[in-house]
C-alpha cells in the first residue's frame, strides 16, 4: 500500500572503513594509464538494456548493439582494475586507508556517485551495499539534494574523462563487435541474465586504439602486476577464472615484451 517518495535530500560520510576497495574498479583510460604498474586491466563491457534508466549515458560514453531478437542494449566499455571481490585493491592498507590518497583514481575520488549513470540518477548509489560503513545519518553532510549532487567538482571531472575518452572507446567498441563475433554471443548470454552481468576482454584488444602509447613500456610496467595477481589468485578454486585471465594476460604482455627489445647503447 502506498508509493515510496524519494527523500530530497540525501546524506552520506565516507568513514574510510576501506570496505569498497574491494573488487573490480572501473577506471577512466587516463588513470588506468597513469597507474599502468598498480592495477590488473582488462576492458569490462557490461550490457544495460534499452529503456532502464542508465541507458541513455552508457549509450553516450561507449556504444549501442543489437543483441539477440533485435533487442537494443547500450555497452559500458570500461578499463578496469579486474580485482575479485574477495581481494583487496593493491593499494589498500591493512587498516583500511588509502595508500595513494593524494594519487587515487577519479573513480575513487567521485565514489559514491558514478557519472556512468545520469546526474539525476544518483540516489541509488547513495545506499551503501551490505558491510559497507558509511554513515547516512543525520549527522552526515548533504551531498545530494533535489537531484543533483552538492559538491560537483569530481563527478564533472570523471565525466569530461569518460565523455572525451568516448572518442577512442565508441570506435573501438564496435571495432571489436565486428571484428570477433563471439564477443556478441558472450554479451548476448549475459544480457539475458536477471541479475545483469559483464564479459571480460583482455586490455591488448585496446592497444591499437592507443598510438601515442610506447606499447613495450606499458607492457614491461604491466606484466609484473599481472603475474604478482597471478600467484595471489594460484590454486583458489573460486578465483580460478581470475587466475586464468592474469596467466593469460601475462602470456601476451611477455610477448609484447619479446617482440620490442630494450635499445641497447
Ligand atoms: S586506489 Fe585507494 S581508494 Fe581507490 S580502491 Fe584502491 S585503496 Fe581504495
Ligand atoms: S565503504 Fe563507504 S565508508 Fe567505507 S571507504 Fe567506501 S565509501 Fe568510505
Amino acid at each position: 500500500m502506498g508509493s515510496s517518495v524519494e527523500p530530497m535530500e540525501r546524506r552520506f560520510r565516507c568513514t574510510e572503513c576501506g570496505k569498497c576497495c574491494f573488487g573490480l574498479l572501473p577506471l577512466t583510460l587516463d588513470d588506468a594509464l597513469k597507474h599502468t604498474g598498480r592495477f590488473p586491466l582488462v576492458v569490462v563491457w557490461t550490457p544495460v538494456r534499452q529503456g532502464t534508466r542508465p541507458f541513455g549515458q552508457a549509450a553516450r560514453l561507449g556504444t549501442t548493439v543489437s543483441l539477440g531478437k533485435r533487442k537494443k542494449f547500450a555497452v559500458r566499455v570500461a578499463p578496469t582494475a579486474y580485482i575479485p571481490p574477495s581481494l583487496p585493491c593493491p593499494a589498500l592498507y591493512a587498516d583500511g586507508l588509502c595508500s595513494i590518497h593524494a594519487e587515487k583514481p577519479s573513480r575513487c575520488r567521485t565514489m559514491p556517485f558514478f557519472p556512468y549513470r545520469e546526474e539525476s540518477d544518483q540516489a541509488q548509489m547513495l545506499t551503501p551495499r551490505s558491510g559497507w560503513e558509511c554513515d547516512t545519518s543525520a549527522l552526515a553532510p548533504v551531498v545530494y539534494r533535489d537531484k543533483e549532487i552538492v559538491h560537483h567538482g569530481d563527478f564533472d571531472f570523471e565525466l569530461g574523462a569518460l565523455v572525451d575518452q568516448a572518442a577512442i572507446l565508441g570506435p573501438y567498441a564496435d571495432w571489436l563487435l565486428e571484428s570477433v563475433p563471439t564477443l556478441r554471443e558472450e554479451l548476448v548470454k549475459v544480457s539475458k541474465k536477471k541479475s545483469g552481468g559483464h564479459v571480460v576482454v583482455n586490455f591488448s584488444t585496446l592497444l591499437p586504439r592507443l598510438p601515442a602509447l610506447d606499447v613495450a613500456d606499458f607492457a614491461r610496467r604491466k606484466f609484473p602486476v599481472m603475474t604478482a595477481f597471478a600467484a595471489k589468485t594460484a590454486g583458489v578454486p573460486e578465483l580460478a577464472e581470475y587466475h586464468r585471465r592474469y596467466r593469460e594476460c601475462a602470456d601476451e604482455l611477455a610477448h609484447l615484451i619479446e617482440a620490442r627489445p630494450r635499445a641497447v647503447g
